[in-house]
This record gives C-alpha cells, structure tokens and sequence, in this order.
C-alpha cells in the first residue's frame, strides 16, 4: 500500500464525495469506469501547492530557528552519532498560536484548506516524488555522512533510500522534517482545519470531532515530547530516507492519520456527554501507557540501566554487538516494567488509542476505522517480526536470552 498514491487520493475521495461507502465507490467505479476515475483524480492547484509551501517553509524556519537542547541519537551502523536539536514541543505550541492566530485575523481559513484537501494530496504526491528525486542524487553524490551507499539498483535505491541521516548543512536534518515536522505536525494542523470546517458547514462542533481530534492533539502532544525517543526507533536509527518512508511521511500520513477526522466533518455523530467523556478518557489512558513504555525504556538507557522502574531496580541484559568498521559496542536491554510484560507491548496502547478516536465515527461506515484496521494493526505486526529480526541479527546469543525471558511479542501470555 506504501507508495501508492491513488489509495491515498481515492480514500480523500470515498470519505468526502461517497459518503464514506466502499459500496458506493464501487458503483461509481462500475458505472464510471477509468474515466470516471480519471475525472476524479484532483489535481494539484496553485493554491494547493501554495499551502504546502507555507507549512513546509514554516516548518523549516521553526525547526532551524527555535531553541533547543543538543541531543545525540544512537551510534548508527558505521559508528556516527547524530546530533539533533530537540525543540519539537516549541514547534507543536508555536504552530498551534499560529494556527489560531492565523484563523481569527483571517490570513488563512481552515475550512478552505478542508475544501482544497484533494488537490493537496496531490501536490504532495508530486513534491514527494520531486523530493526524493532530490534525496537520491544527494545521496549518490553528496552524502551527510558514512551512512550511505548504494545496493546497486537505482530503483531500490531510490524506494528505500541512499542515506540513513541526509542534512543540508550541519543542522538542517532532512528526516525531522519530513517526519516530524510535515507528517506529525501536518496531521495535528489537517484535523484542526477539519473542526474548524465542520463548525462552519454544520454550525457547531460535534462532540464525536471534539473528541477524535483531542485524543489526537494528545496524542502528538506526547509525539513532540518524546521527540528525543524517536530519534532513537526504526524509523530514524535502521530506515533511509527514500520513497518507502518519505512518501509516507509526506502523502500517506496527512491522507491516512487523518481520515477519522476527516469523515466526521459531514457526518457529525452525537455521542453525548458520558459517552464522549468515556471515550475520551480510555483513549487518553491508552495514550499515556504507550508514552510511559517508551518513556521507560528512554529513561533507562539514559541512566545507563540505574533508573528504578516501577519503584524497583531494573532487571537488564547487557548485550553486545559490532558496528560496520567492527567496533564491539554494548548496549541495555530491559526486562521489567512494560518490557518485561512482551517485546513489543506499547504496540497494544497504541492501537487501543488509534480504536478510540477512529470510534467516534460511529458504526455507520467501516472506512473511517481503515487507519486502525487493517493498516496500522498490520504495521505494527510487521515490525514485531521485522524488529525481532534486527535485533536477533544485531545481539545474536543476548536477543535469544531476552526472549527466553521474555516470550511474548505483543500480548502478555497470548502472543
Ligand atoms: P521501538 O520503540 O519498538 O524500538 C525498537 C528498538 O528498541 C529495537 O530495535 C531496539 O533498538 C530497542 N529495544 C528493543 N527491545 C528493547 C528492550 N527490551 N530494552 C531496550 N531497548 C530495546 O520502535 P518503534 O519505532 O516501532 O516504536 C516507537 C513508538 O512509535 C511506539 O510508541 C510505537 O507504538 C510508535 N509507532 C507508531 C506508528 C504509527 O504509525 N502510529 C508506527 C510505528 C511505531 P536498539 O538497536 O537500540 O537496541
């Protein structure tokens, strides 16, 4: 599904043209054939690619020019160490007053940006594209650091990607842009515009947006805050910066995360005071454990394995691996706490939280709940295996103890 630009722009359509309905998408393709489809496809307007140049440019200014700690991500595989200038919480707040400013002065609408959402998909399908066109000859001839090369094949090179940390000068990290910066933030700024634009067509905001929305602004609130974390996962630390993961930053996380919020926007479901209050409530329960098990594995390898974990010493591994140059290195791994319950148990927390704010969208539809399941339910269960994989490879005999130890993947006794 990764790199497949006409799921991405379909989906923006059955949400906001169909009514949300696989069925009618379906007759509209019998009916329509290619042609319809073709007729469907939005294109990229001057409008659209205008917004996606603010934002990017805004993003850009904000991550170069906010202050922020000095904070070094994990050695990489040829033995660098990143540095990253941790400000990610000042840019969330500083994006929210200029969204909100921005909205009441009247120098920019939200419910036009909801209107304009399909030709943006597809501005930011050709910026992708034009991008990593970028990333790949920069790779080949000016790479950031050791963290590069080639397999041989441009067109793997070109989907998976040439560098591990591209930057333009010192600072300027490509991947806390595209990432960070435009993906998580894009998502936290689309689903505001998508309220706003519901109070606008529908007079007033319905409890089921309220709450999807707020679980999650919640949800990339606590994003931004263990920004420093992230610097760590595989998505920074093990993937490159290619097609794979910057279209889905760039494409697929504005037109998927968001897309609970976006089929609410006409089709305001009541759920009334206790039924919002207990969805809210369970989804920011399920928030907080999946930042409290990164969290406590963050704090622990900072603390060098001597932070207490749920009021006692920790139970750890120290295992051992070699970087590419053959350097033999240690590093910690945790078996109490949350990660002495499965390997992966935060994965459960995060697709309990992404359950409750797809929810709101009521029972009407199956499409609006698509972020949850199958995608992110598959992901997360690729990762286990892939994550599993890597680390196995990497700690070779420690990995297997780990295991032994602990040998759940993601459900305590289950699985
Ligand atoms: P993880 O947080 O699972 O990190 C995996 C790495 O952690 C491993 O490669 C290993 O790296 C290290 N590690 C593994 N076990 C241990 C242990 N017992 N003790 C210490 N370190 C260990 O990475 P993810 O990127 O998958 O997840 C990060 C967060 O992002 C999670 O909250 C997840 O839910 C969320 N996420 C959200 C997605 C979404 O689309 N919504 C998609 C993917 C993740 P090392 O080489 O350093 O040892």
């Amino acid at each position: 599904m990764f790199g497949c630009p006409a799921f991405a722009i379909y989906l923006w359509f059955t949400l906001t043209q169909l009514d949300g309905s696989l069925l009618a998408f379906y007759c509209f393709v019998q009916k329509n054939g290619l042609a319809g489809l073709r007729a469907a496809w939005p294109w990229p307007s001057a409008e659209a690619a205008a917004h996606v140049a603010a934002f990017g440019a805004l993003q850009a200014a904000l991550q170069l020019g906010l202050p922020g700690r000095a904070f070094k991500g994990p050695v990489s595989p040829r033995g660098n160490v990143p540095v990253y200038k941790a400000n990610g919480v000042q840019a969330y707040l500083v994006t929210l007053a200029l969204f909100f400013v921005g909205w009441r002065t009247g120098v920019f609408s939200p419910a036009r940006v909801y209107e304009l959402f399909g030709e943006i998909l597809s501005a930011l399908n050709l910026f992708s594209l034009a991008f990593c066109c970028f990333l790949y000859g920069k790779g080949r001839y000016a790479p950031s650091s050791s963290d590069a090369g080639t397999t041989g094949s441009l067109l793997y090179d070109f989907y998976w990607g040439m560098e591990l940390y591209p930057r333009l000068g010192r600072s300027f990290d490509l991947k806390t842009w595209t990432n960070c910066r435009m993906g998580m933030m894009g998502w936290a700024v689309l689903v505001l515009c998508y309220a706003a634009a519901q109070v606008q067509r529908e007079g007033a905001l319905a409890d089921s947006m309220a709450v999807s929305v707020l679980l999650m602004q919640l949800y990339i609130f606590k994003f931004f805050l263990w920004e420093t974390g992230y610097w760590c996962t595989m998505d920074i630390a093990h993937d490159r910066a290619g097609y794979y993961l910057c279209w889905g930053c760039l494409v697929w996380v504005p037109a998927i995360y968001t897309s609970p919020a976006l089929f609410l926007v006409s089709h305001p479901v009541r759920w009334g005071p206790v039924g919002a209050a207990a969805i809210a409530l369970a989804g920011a329960a399920a928030i907080f454990i999946n930042y409290d098990s990164d969290r406590q594995r963050q704090v622990f390898r900072e603390s060098g394995g001597r932070a207490r974990v749920w009021g006692r010493p920790p139970r750890k591994l120290v295992a051992q691996y070699s970087t590419g140059d053959g350097t033999q290195k240690t590093s910690l791994l945790l078996m109490s706490g949350w990660w002495g319950l499965a390997r992966h148990f935060h994965y459960l927390p995060e697709l309990a939280a992404a359950f409750f704010w797809c929810l709101p969208a009521g029972t009407q539809r199956a499409l609006p709940y698509f972020y949850f399941f199958p995608f992110l339910t598959l992901l997360l269960l690729d990762r286990t295996f892939r994550d599993d994989a890597r680390c196995a490879a990497k700690y070779g005999a420690a990995w297997v103890q780990y295991c032994k130890a602990v040998p759940c993947r993601v459900i305590p006794y289950v699985f």
